[in-house]
């Protein structure tokens, strides 16, 4: 398998139409109360239901920055699908189906058209543009302020373009979410990185009233297993990153090291895990297995990717771990050592994976006085105003802050620090008012 085709298709309009006329409109809606930004789920299915493109994709905007990406990579079967009323009857309206279905039309007939406010409020640095930055920049964007960000790699989107592989979230999708928030009057700066090309204290000095940092997490976890640094053994988040890099024909194919025919094992079974082997099987691998320490009941992946990644040919092996790595010449493994549960086995193979989470990297903290981490280096953050970190004026929200797990969670925890962020650039430019007023009227 070498496709990259995304793998789920898309409504058709009168299918759309018709799946949306199959929502109750419940009166106390379930589905919104399982959706992490509280999206007004039977508001705009009613809209569509009724064909009204257009107001329905007002409706989704006021609550999200990303539908198209929503509707495409969301955990829908544990939220919005999963609270649906029609889910006990196994008949769920397919919410993220048809959010992805007003997005693009939205999209391609070039419907809605917003009014950007004046943004005079307050001027906004924010730091990384993956999903928890590019919610703050359209959130603040939309309520008057002038937002600049701030992204150390050629192109913006972070795990979204990065780490998310094609056939799950096209990148073509990406850059048209970014587009939008680049039409709300964001501006974007690339190829800067944060603590080696400026430092907080340089955005302060320019006249920035607020910084977001939303840096995630980039520096992958390593598990104590004799042999893990041969060179044989990579990241799924340099992986996954390396695939992007060469289909968006910036690197070489032999850059990307895993695939024609290798022999790859997975260590983790999150969705970063399932992500890495189903992107080795398309890059030629010819034998993917995911080794996890846990059962199937436990991993944190979700089951419609585990579905869909063992009707592809992925293996996985359950409550078992790696105990040794074998390297072999030429940068390739021999084997690997598999305890499952007492009993060890040998298992050949070329490649190991490893995708066993993240934790982020300190270039921010250790270039800025004032911002305190936890022990394992998440930033340490306040609840009022809500985000804010030890530093005045410094905000932090998504992976870097451990809070949340998945790309809505980061959208969901970043509309919050907007408000938090909102709070304190209106408070502090009132006091900055009353101060000038207050000289004003002793010079007078
Ligand atoms: Fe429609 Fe299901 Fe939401 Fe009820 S719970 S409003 S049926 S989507």
């Amino acid at each position: 398998m070498n496709e990259f085709k995304e793998v789920s298709e898309n409504y058709t309009l009168p299918e759309a139409v018709r799946e949306a006329q199959r929502c109750l409109h419940c009166k106390v809606p379930s589905c919104k109360k399982g959706c992490p930004i509280s999206n007004d789920i039977p508001e705009w299915i009613g809209e569509l239901a009724k064909g009204n493109f257009g107001n329905a994709m007002s409706i989704i905007n006021a609550r999200s920055n990303l539908p198209a990406v929503c509707g495409r990579v969301c955990g829908h079967e544990r939220q919005c699908e999963g609270s649906c009323v029609l889910n006990k009857a196994g008949k769920h309206i397919n919410i993220g189906k048809l959010e992805r279905f007003v997005a693009d039309f939205d999209c391609e007939a070039d419907l809605s058209h917003e009014a950007i406010p004046e943004q005079k409020r307050g001027l906004i640095a924010v730091i990384g543009s993956g999903p928890a930055g590019l919610t703050i920049a359209g959130d603040l964007a939309r309520k008057g302020f002038k937002v600049e960000i701030f992204e150390m790699e050629s192109e913006p989107g972070g795990v979204l373009m990065f780490g998310i592989p094609e056939y799950r979230l096209p990148k073509e999708v990406v850059r048209r979410e970014i587009k939008k928030i680049q039409n709300l009057g964001v501006t974007f700066h690339l190829l800067t990185t944060a603590g080696r090309d400026f430092t907080i204290d340089d955005l302060f000095n320019r006249g920035f009233d607020a910084i977001f940092m939303g840096t995630g997490t980039g520096k992958p976890k390593k598990l104590p297993i004799p042999g893990i640094e041969h060179p044989g053994v990579r990241q799924a988040i340099w992986f996954l990153r390396r695939v992007s890099l060469y289909q968006s024909g910036l690197i070489d194919r032999k850059e990307v090291i895993v695939g024609n025919g290798d022999k790859v094992a997975v260590i983790g079974c999150g969705n970063t895990a399932i992500d890495a082997a189903r992107t080795a099987l398309r890059m030629g691998s010819s034998e993917v297995t995911v080794i996890y320490h846990r059962t199937v009941n436990e991993m944190s992946a979700l089951r419609a990717e585990y579905d869909e990644a063992v009707a592809e040919g992925v293996k996985f092996m359950w409550k078992s771990s790696v105990v040794e790595i074998e390297g072999g010449t030429d940068n390739r493994l021999r084997s690997i050592t598999v305890d499952t549960e007492g009993s060890r086995s040998k298992m050949e193979v070329d490649r190991v994976i490893m995708a066993v989470g993240s934790a982020p990297a300190s270039r921010i903290v250790s270039t800025t006085k004032g911002i305190d981490v936890d022990s394992k280096g998440y930033v340490l953050t306040r609840e009022a105003p809500y985000g804010m970190t030890t530093r005045r004026g410094v905000f932090a929200g998504g992976d870097v802050t451990n809070r949340p797990a998945t790309v809505v969670h980061a959208m969901q925890d970043a509309k919050r620090v907007a408000e938090g962020m909102i709070q304190y650039v209106d408070a502090k430019r009132l006091m900055e008012k009353l101060d000038a007023d207050e000289i004003s009227i002793h010079n007078q």
